[in-house]
């Protein structure tokens, strides 16, 4: 066990920076070492608004994206498309969306997706809230924006069985060659699944 460089409450500021995502241990003391060294000008308002956000962050009674009001901004935005909603596993895939800028309708959080090796199953999910939400009239167009995975796709097969009774147009994202993709490069499920989801030209 290597020997403590520091005192128990830097050693912990290491320790939580490296449970962070992307962040190994290395990065986690660089991370920490410059925290400490712009104390003033990073680590103080770093701390007052994780304070603050932690404080205040709330979970959408309506759609299940994170923000510190409920119903969230995007559900209060007037200027989106109520006609279209658009479903996704986690809040990480609505911002992902939104920084597109591709869309601009409402959008409704699982919180994960189906997995019997993990043993979630629908009742762990944001799914009876969807099909409420769908069965709303105004609703024409549900699209099922998630993984390309196979406990996405059985996701979106099992979404689809429980809103088959609304009537909905139930769409998918495409699954094939990223923009600036070259074939030789793609593995042969992608390929094949680009073929299948080809266009007319
Ligand atoms: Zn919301």
């Amino acid at each position: 066990m290597p020997q403590a460089v520091a005192g128990p409450e830097i050693e912990r500021l290491i320790q939580l920076l490296g449970r962070m995502p992307g962040l190994g241990p290395r990065s986690a003391r660089r991370a920490a070492l410059q925290l400490i060294k712009k104390r003033e000008t990073l680590l103080a308002p770093l701390a007052e608004a994780m304070r603050i956000a932690c404080e205040r962050i709330v979970v959408c009674g309506n759609c299940g994206n994170v923000d510190t009001s409920d119903p969230c901004t995007v559900c209060q935005d007037p200027g989106r498309d109520p006609t279209t909603l658009v479903v996704v596993e986690d809040v990480s895939d609505l911002w992902a969306l939104e920084r597109s800028g591709a869309v601009r309708a409402r959008y409704h959080v699982l919180g994960g997706v189906l997995s019997a090796l993990d043993g979630v199953r629908p009742d762990h999910l944001n799914i009876a809230r969807l099909v409420e939400r769908a069965a709303d009239p105004v609703v024409s167009e549900v699209i099922l924006a998630l993984n390309a995975t196979v406990d996405g796709q059985t996701t979106a097969h099992y979404i689809t069985e429980a809103i088959r009774h609304l009537d909905r147009k139930v769409t998918r994202l495409a699954h094939g060659v990223p923009v600036g993709g070259e074939l030789d490069y793609l593995d042969e499920g992608t390929l094949s699944a680009a073929i299948r989801s080809r266009t007319a030209f």
